[in-house]
């Protein structure tokens, strides 16, 4: 659709023709405003017989009222029905003979009002007939068959009345007749003009709304890509930062109940060396896959923190919790075997994991002290032999030894 619609904003706009899918839609989405603009000179138009009827009673002879009021209760009905039937979307076959039938009645109600009066009333009447057709050509948004319809019937209903006009004569009925085509044919051409250029409108929201779209779907690709981590494709450093600080800002410190952990690949540089950058790269994304695994999807964060590290936030859990999560990675990792030759802990990739706690009762911690505890505690795990899991302990936490701040889980 997108092709057809640049298709047509690309030619002449006198040659903007909407068919299939793109007609339906402009017909749906013109409807409503057609169909009130319509409903509104209906009920316009039979206020307006009414009113001039009571006025014409009130100032005109009563023979003359009583010859008009048969020919006049015509249109109200007829405009009020042809309201109804446009209130709501209905078949186009059956809008389109209300709207013709409706006015057909209509104009053959205001003619024949003067036709039945006689005298001055008789081409008076013709004329004002021709002004309401007119003025339903020019407001009325409906297909160009449908005006041309119009145009037609009421030039044919005022040539046809005005042949039997007493007092005309057939060159002054041809001439008017002529003339009045005249200036119902402008309008008819002003009607298309006006429906072409609607059409385009309707062309050019749709470019608009399709190229809105493209520009979300890139941002939204852009912004994929900016918190990604291209190797591994989970969550990079910046996002993760990005949203820890929403989290602490939105929560305020004392609120955020986490775990962080510091993950580090044991030796790795010895596996790069020993197996080339490929390998090692190859390595990240195992271990970035099975430290997701290993976290619950809709709630932890992962993300990649730099080189062979990685960060890991776990809201509301316990020390317990913590410990169970890391040391299930740290034996994952260990599980799948994934080759070292050259570490120093064993033969395959291991890693050591620094754990940070923040409590409820925490409530001076910061986010960056938080992760500077996480990072001594990797450190202490590193210190103690690698491949394994500690927690940093404050002072005033209870420690299982009184000299040791972190705990060494294997
Ligand atoms: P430790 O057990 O103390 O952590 O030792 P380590 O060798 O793992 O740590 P070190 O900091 O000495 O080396 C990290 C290595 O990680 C060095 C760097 O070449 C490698 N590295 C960092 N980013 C990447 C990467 O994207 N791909 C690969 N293949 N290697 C990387
Ligand atoms: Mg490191
Ligand atoms: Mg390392």
């Amino acid at each position: 659709m997108a092709d057809e619609v640049e298709r047509l904003l690309s030619g002449r706009t006198r040659d903007i023709r909407l068919t299939g899918d793109l007609r339906r839609r402009y017909d749906e989405k013109s409807w409503r405003q057609t169909a009130k603009v319509i409903r509104s000179w209906m009920i316009w138009v039979a206020f307006v017989d009414i009113l001039t009827l009571a006025l014409n009673a009130i100032l005109l002879p009563p023979q003359v009222v009583l010859s008009m009021v048969a020919p006049a209760c015509l249109l109200p009905p007829a405009a009020i029905l042809t309201a109804l039937v446009w209130s709501k979307p209905r078949a186009a076959v059956v809008q389109r003979a209300s709207l013709l039938v409706g006015m057909c009645l209509i104009l053959l109600s205001v003619a024949l009002v003067g036709v039945f009066a006689g005298g001055e009333f008789y081409e008076r009447h013709l004329s004002i007939m021709l002004f309401v057709a007119t003025s339903a050509i020019t407001i009325f948004s409906v297909p160009l068959a449908w005006t041309v319809a119009i145009a037609c019937y009421a030039l044919c209903l005022y040539f046809i009345l005005q042949w039997h006009n007493p007092i005309l004569d057939a060159g002054s009925v041809a001439a008017a007749t002529l003339f009045f085509s005249c200036g119902i044919i402008a309008t008819v051409v002003a009607r298309r003009t006006m429906n072409i250029l609607a059409q385009k409108t309707f062309l050019l929201d749709c470019r608009d709304q399709r190229r809105v779209a493209e520009l979300a779907d890139a941002n939204a690709r852009l912004e994929r890509l900016a918190r990604t981590d291209p190797l591994t494709g989970i969550a990079n450093r910046r996002w993760m930062m990005e949203t820890l600080e929403g989290l602490w800002r939105n929560d305020g410190e004392a609120g955020v109940v986490a775990a962080m952990l510091m993950c580090d690949i044991d030796h790795f540089k010895a596996l790069n060396d020993k197996l080339g950058h490929g390998e090692g790269d190859r390595c990240l994304v195992k271990v970035a896959g099975i430290i997701q695994s290993c976290v619950r999807a809709d709630r932890d964060l992962v993300s990649r923190h730099g080189g062979e590290e990685f960060l890991i936030v776990l809201p509301d859990v316990d020390e317990d919790e913590a410990i169970a999560v890391a040391t299930r990675i740290r034996e994952s990792v260990e599980a799948a075997a994934l080759p070292n030759p050259s570490s120093g802990v064993g033969p395959s990739v291991t890693l050591s994991v620094g754990i940070a706690l923040k409590s409820a009762l925490d409530t001076d911690i910061s986010l960056a002290a938080l992760q500077h505890e996480a990072d001594m505690a990797l450190y202490r795990a590193k210190e103690a032999g690698r491949n394994q899991v500690c927690v940093f302990r404050r002072p005033h936490q209870a420690a299982p030894s009184a000299t040791e701040q972190i705990a060494a889980r294997r």
